[in-house]
Parts: structure tokens; C-alpha cells; sequence
């Protein structure tokens, strides 16, 4: 099976209608998409999915900022993606950036549309990409029920 990757589009792109703009420029890596669909988040959900920041300091801020309680998102709105293709995720995560907006260059997806809200420690980073394969099929198992994903 070739290489896939999760992706998220996260509430900030979503509230500044930036969603369009990030698929063109992950598209254009020469990947496929194989599955996209809208999902209504659960608390319970996203601490699975970020468990590997238990007893991080910013935990509690990145549950929040996902659920949408800091951008104008209703029902907990996040959009997930499939991505497909050779090194798909090395490919996605050099087009985002650094974590940090501040520290991704200016012409990444991070860079050109995130923002560090540092008196709050709120990363508005955009977007979430696999860190790699083996924690893709992790993730694309949590999001996403086997049916819904392409075999492409
Ligand atoms: P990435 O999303 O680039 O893979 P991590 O898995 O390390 O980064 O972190 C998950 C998410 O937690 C980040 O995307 C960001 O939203 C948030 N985060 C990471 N580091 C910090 C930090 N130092 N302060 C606030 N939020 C952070």
C-alpha cells in the first residue's frame, strides 16, 4: 500500500474560509486524496488523537482551540482528509511548516495563514499532518471507518 497521511483542517482555517486554498497546495505535491469528509468533534476524540501530549502544559488550550471554542465554528467542526501517495507525509508536513508559525517559513501553509498567540500559548498552526506512516494508520483508524477510505 503507498504511503497515506491524515490531515485536518483545523478551526481557524475553517473560520477564515482557507480550506479551499490548503487542499490546492497539498494537492499540487502530486498526491491523491482518498478520503474527505466533515466531522463534528468530540472532547473525546481529540484527547485521543493528541494523547501522545498527556501532561503537556498546552494540552487543555489545544483541546479547546480544536473544539472550536476560540474561532467562530459551529458544531465543533473540523474537516478530515485522506492524502495518498510516495513520501506523502514528509511531503505534507515540509508544505506546512514548522509547529510554530513564527518559526515556519513564510511561504509554507503554516507560515503564509498561522499566527502564535503567545500570551494565551495558542498555536494557530492551521493544520494537522501525520507525524509519520506507522501514526497515519493510527489516525486514519480513529477518524475514519475502513469503508471510507479509497484504495488509491
Ligand atoms: P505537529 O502538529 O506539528 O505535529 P505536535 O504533535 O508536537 O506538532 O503538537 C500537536 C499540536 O499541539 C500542535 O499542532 C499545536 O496545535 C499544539 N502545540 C504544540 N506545541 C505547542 C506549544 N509549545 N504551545 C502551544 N501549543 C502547542
Amino acid at each position: 500500500m503507498k504511503e497515506r497521511c491524515l490531515v485536518l483542517i483545523k478551526p481557524d482555517t475553517l473560520e477564515k474560509r482557507l480550506t479551499g486554498a490548503v487542499v490546492d497546495r497539498l494537492e499540487r505535491l502530486g498526491l491523491d486524496i482518498v478520503a474527505a469528509k466533515a466531522v463534528s468533534l468530540t472532547e473525546e476524540l481529540v484527547r485521543q488523537h493528541y494523547a501522545h501530549l498527556a501532561g503537556k502544559p498546552f494540552l487543555e488550550g489545544v483541546i479547546r482551540y480544536m473544539m472550536g471554542d476560540y474561532n467562530h465554528i459551529s458544531n465543533h467542526k473540523i474537516i478530515a482528509f485522506v492524502f495518498q501517495g510516495k513520501d506523502c507525509v514528509a511531503k505534507i508536513r515540509t508544505e506546512l511548516g514548522a509547529t510554530n508559525p513564527d518559526n515556519a517559513a513564510p511561504y509554507t501553509i503554516r507560515g503564509s495563514f498561522g499566527k502564535f498567540d503567545k500570551a494565551a500559548d495558542i498555536v494557530y498552526n492551521c493544520v494537522h499532518a501525520s507525524d509519520n506512516a506507522q501514526d497515519a494508520e493510527r489516525e486514519i483508524a480513529l477518524w475514519f471507518k475502513p469503508e471510507e477510505v479509497l484504495d488509491a
